[in-house]
């Protein structure tokens, strides 16, 4: 793996309304009408105009994303996107790589250049972490590759152990 791409992946603990980028990614449902978990702390943070726009949107179905203003956000945007109730099916982890794969693309197509990801299905929905973060990782390196102009892509993590399972993942790229 190239350092470059590694260098522009970033992970972090924290609460992810907190960041200053060009897009956070929200673990919406399929209402977009807002929920508990992150979707609630990012509505929260955000003020009731995000609200607002969501209701023009009409929903967005599983492994789809859409984009709204970020309002009160440090953040420009917010990337809605609807993951997977985990059933243990082969389908969980493609709806989820859709997730990571149509957030990014409504990142290309704004011309954003930083965006964060909270692990998306790993609350309520019940994804397994280690699983998940293969999939968040591996297909957003693919992004990386195929867009040279994208500067990072930041992994917001809220448990210490969250964390340390995408550290002991993004370590196996460096062995060898
Ligand atoms: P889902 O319904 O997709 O499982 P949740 O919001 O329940 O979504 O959880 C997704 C992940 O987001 C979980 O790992 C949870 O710990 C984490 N999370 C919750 N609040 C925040 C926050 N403010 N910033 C970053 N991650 C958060």
């Amino acid at each position: 793996m190239s350092s470059s791409i590694l260098n522009r992946l970033e992970i972090q603990q924290g609460d992810i309304t907190q960041l200053k980028v060009d897009a956070i990614v929200n673990a919406a449902n399929t209402s977009l009408l807002g929920g508990g978990g992150v979707d609630g702390a990012i509505h929260r943070a955000a003020g009731p105009l995000l609200l607002a726009e969501c209701r023009t949107l009409g929903g967005c179905p599983t492994g789809e994303a859409r984009i709204t203003r970020g309002y009160n956000l440090p953040a420009k945007h917010v990337i809605h996107t609807v993951g997977p109730v985990y059933s243990g099916k082969p389908r969980d982890a493609q709806l989820l790589r859709s997730c990571y794969q149509n957030s990014l693309v409504h990142a290309v197509a704004h011309k954003l250049r930083t965006v964060a990801f909270p692990a998306i299905s790993c609350g309520v929905y019940g994804y397994p972490i280690a699983d998940a973060c293969k999939i968040a990782v591996d297909t957003c390196i693919e992004t990386l590759k195929a867009h040279p102009e994208f500067e990072k892509i930041i992994f917001v993590l809220f448990s210490p152990s969250d964390l340390g399972v995408y550290a002991d993942y993004l370590r196996t790229f460096n062995v060898g």
